[in-house]
């Protein structure tokens, strides 16, 4: 194989309970990159489209992990990506998580793959804390493995697949405001209350349950989040409005996407994840704020190959 173009999809990381470790993947939502092989040996990023982006590998999270890599194998040849950007970045639905799994996802089908997805994401790990500056996974393993992850452990990487109801959709907004990762982390609290960590892990423990059983009312009852939504919240505007509107609208539940400023809700059908979307439409077309809205099922294949020669 000499050339790749694929679909690398968007991610909500934490959902609700999960923080840091739970993610799922988004269908509709998503970047598109090619990757081809060059005679000359390295990792060239030779056409951005979508965003202003940097091309030189190192400042890139797609070169990053592609470097991370392509100094783990030794080849005659290098790699060029070209990076078509939908997910804005900075939005908090995984828009450096699509592109450091994106190029290594890519060169590893090329390879004839060499590597499983928990060594790709390894890879990707190196890429993603280009763009924050922490090694995570929450958003790398869901658009690698597909449908709902939880990061098990970082170091060792331990990835777990979780099954989820075929009539899952999410609805996500995205106010166009900036939220400074540096703001979004001050405001974490650095220690938690033991109430407040009982009721966290029983929701995490019951939303996996709720997931593999296909469950609804135990996914509704689990999509609660007591220790960092509290103040995380407080950044985006109108945050309490559209969480109470959806949740009106027939959400299961709704919650910051990542760090923000992205709001996600969960709903058993289309239909009602249509309607959800209309509310959070509701609640922002009446503020100053411009936005976007996305529908999608939950993605349980993860990335795409679109085209390969
Ligand atoms: P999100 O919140 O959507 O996951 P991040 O905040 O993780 O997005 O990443 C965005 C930051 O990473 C921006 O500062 C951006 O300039 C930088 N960055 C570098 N390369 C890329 C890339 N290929 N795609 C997206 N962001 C990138």
């Amino acid at each position: 194989m000499e050339e790749i173009k694929i679909f690398s999809p968007a991610t909500v990381a934490n959902v609700a309970c999960g923080f840091d470790v739970l993610g799922f993947c988004l269908d509709s939502v998503g970047d598109e990159m090619v990757i081809r092989k060059t005679p000359k040996k390295g990792i060239f990023i030779t056409h951005i489209e979508g965003f202003n982006l940097p091309y030189e590998a190192e400042k890139n999270v797609a070169g990053v992990s592609a470097l991370a890599m392509y100094n783990a194998i030794d080849v005659d040849f290098g790699f060029e990506i070209e990076i078509y950007k939908c997910i804005k970045p900075g939005s908090g639905i995984g828009s450096s998580a699509a592109s450091a799994v994106g190029s290594v996802f890519c060169m590893n089908e090329i390879l004839g793959r060499p590597f499983n997805k928990t060594q790709l994401t390894e890879f990707a790990i190196k890429g993603e804390a280009l763009a924050s500056k922490c090694e995570h996974a929450d958003n790398l393993a869901p658009a690698l493995f597909g449908g709902f992850t939880l990061v098990k452990s970082v170091a060792p990487l331990n990835i777990l697949k979780i099954p989820s109801p075929d009539d899952l959709f999410a609805s996500i907004i995205h106010p166009q405001i900036e939220i400074k990762t540096a703001d979004a982390r001050a405001v974490l609290p650095k220690e938690v209350s033991l109430t407040d960590a009982i009721t966290q892990w029983s929701n995490l423990g019951s939303l996996v349950h709720g997931l593999h059983t296909s469950n609804y009312d135990v996914i509704k009852d689990s999509l609660h989040d007591v220790i960092v939504e509290p103040h995380r919240s407080n950044l985006i505007p109108h945050y309490q409005s559209v969480k109470s509107e959806v949740l009106m609208a027939g959400a299961l539940g709704a919650c910051i996407s990542g760090s923000g400023p992205s709001i996600f809700a969960l709903s058993k059908s289309i239909e009602t994840a249509k309607s959800v979307a209309d509310a959070m439409n509701k609640v922002y077309t009446a503020t100053e704020y411009n936005f976007d809205i996305h529908i999608s099922k939950i993605n349980t294949e993860g990335i795409k190959i679109i085209e390969q020669h």
